[in-house]
């Protein structure tokens, strides 16, 4: 046992970078209790757990009140890719919401830290690239993907009043898209589903024509930047962007994946979904500045571990892992050809006082 090991809580710890978190903070010596309800995490996420004595499981859904005794607290419950939040947008506004409010009531009481994994998605389909801290953000307040900008947006606030009103000592990490070994099979997220049709032989779906850009960070580089921000002193709250800095289409990152695996895989354009960003990438100056961090795994390498993964799991049969999601049904809008542009796609307007003909 190390002389400063502390009891620590993470939140959605089943989850992909929840069981990231835990591995490593067990790893640093401390004593880990997960809480998790499966809605998107699995059990299977926790197998390399359960023999640690310094690790506890507990099934439960944070929108409840939870009391325990622990020395810090990551708030990472909430489903993060789109097909798992959209799939009942009021539990994860209230994940996000409520979730928030009874994890910060337990910090508060406990005068404990607590981080929060928040989200590039605060600043919506950016004007700004990169995207610095201080941008304020372009989130459309009524559309599928708002139970989730805005769900985040409010716990943000959440976070900021509670440490204003009750000093509570918060940390808000703004994490960008994030990939590796125990993400979802069937997510739905870009990463995980080239991968997967790559092995299978199946067509890359890319949604709209590829232009759209991402920034990809490895699992292990957010982890260290989670526990980075965690211990930094009480005065600092963040936000703070984590992620990494390379900018790549979604064009260039199915060319790159179709590389690495040597698929035969054609390319299907699909229609792109509403309110989709078309570009995004952290600034980290001031991760860097405040935590001394940068993300270290080249998106080649951090691919090949992906890949390596999701081929023992296609070997294992998907299908024992979990096939509750299923992949949405989209408009095919062309097979291999590029496209120069998609649309027009169907969006949430604002109603008007003509009623619809
Ligand atoms: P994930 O879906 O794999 O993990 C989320 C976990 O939260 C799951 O284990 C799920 O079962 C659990 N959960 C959901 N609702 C819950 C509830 N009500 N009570 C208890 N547990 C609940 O997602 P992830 O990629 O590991 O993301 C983890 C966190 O990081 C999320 O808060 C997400 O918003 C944030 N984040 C992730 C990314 C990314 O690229 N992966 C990017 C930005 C932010
Ligand atoms: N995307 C895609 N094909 C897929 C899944 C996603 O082209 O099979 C696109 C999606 O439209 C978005 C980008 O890839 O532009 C990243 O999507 P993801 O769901 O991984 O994350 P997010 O949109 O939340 O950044």
């Amino acid at each position: 046992m190390i002389d400063d090991q502390k009891r620590i809580l993470v939140t959605g710890g089943a989850g992909f970078i929840g069981s990231h978190l835990c591995g490593r903070l067990l790893a640093d010596g401390h004593d880990v209790l997960c809480v998790d309800n499966f809605y998107t995490g699995t059990k299977r996420n926790m197998l390399p757990f359960l023999d640690n004595p310094f690790f506890e499981l507990l099934r439960h859904d944070i929108t409840f009140p939870l009391f325990v005794e622990v020395d810090e607290i990551y708030n990472l419950a909430c489903p993060a890719s789109p097909i798992h939040y959209q799939n009942d947008p009021v539990q994860t506004t209230k994940v996000n919401v409520h979730g928030a409010i009874n994890m910060l009531g337990l910090a508060k009481r406990l005068k404990s830290k607590i981080l929060q994994a928040s989200t590039s998605e605060i600043y919506g389909d950016p004007t700004v690239n990169p995207q610095p801290e201080t941008y304020k953000g372009s989130v459309n307040p009524i559309g599928p993907r708002s139970c989730y900008d805005e769900g985040k947006r409010c716990a943000e606030t959440l976070f900021f009043d509670y440490h204003r009103q009750h000093q509570v000592k918060i940390k808000v990490a703004r994490i960008f898209n994030t990939y590796g070994p125990r993400m979802h099979p069937n997510d739905g997220r870009v990463v995980s589903n080239f991968i997967v049709q790559s092995l299978r032989c199946e067509p890359l779906t890319i949604y709209g024509n590829g232009f759209q850009t991402r920034s990809f960070c490895y699992v292990d580089d957010l982890v260290d930047g989670l526990i980075r921000e965690m211990n930094t002193p009480d005065y600092f709250t963040g936000p703070l962007n984590l992620g990494n800095p390379t900018e790549s289409t979604i064009l260039e990152l199915a060319e790159l994946i179709l590389n690495l695996t040597g698929s035969k895989s054609g390319i299907q354009y699909n229609t792109l979904p509403q309110d989709d960003p078309r570009q995004r990438q952290p600034d980290i100056t001031l991760a860097k500045q405040v935590l001394e961090w940068e993300p270290t795994v080249p998106l080649q390498e951090g691919l090949q571990k992906t890949i390596d993964y999701f081929d023992d799991l296609l070997r294992e049969g998907i299908d024992k892992y979990n096939s509750r999601w299923q992949m949405p049904k989209m408009k095919v809008v062309a097979i291999n050809d590029s496209i120069k542009s998609v649309g027009p796609y169907p969006e949430t307007q604002p109603s008007t006082l003509i009623p619809p003909a």
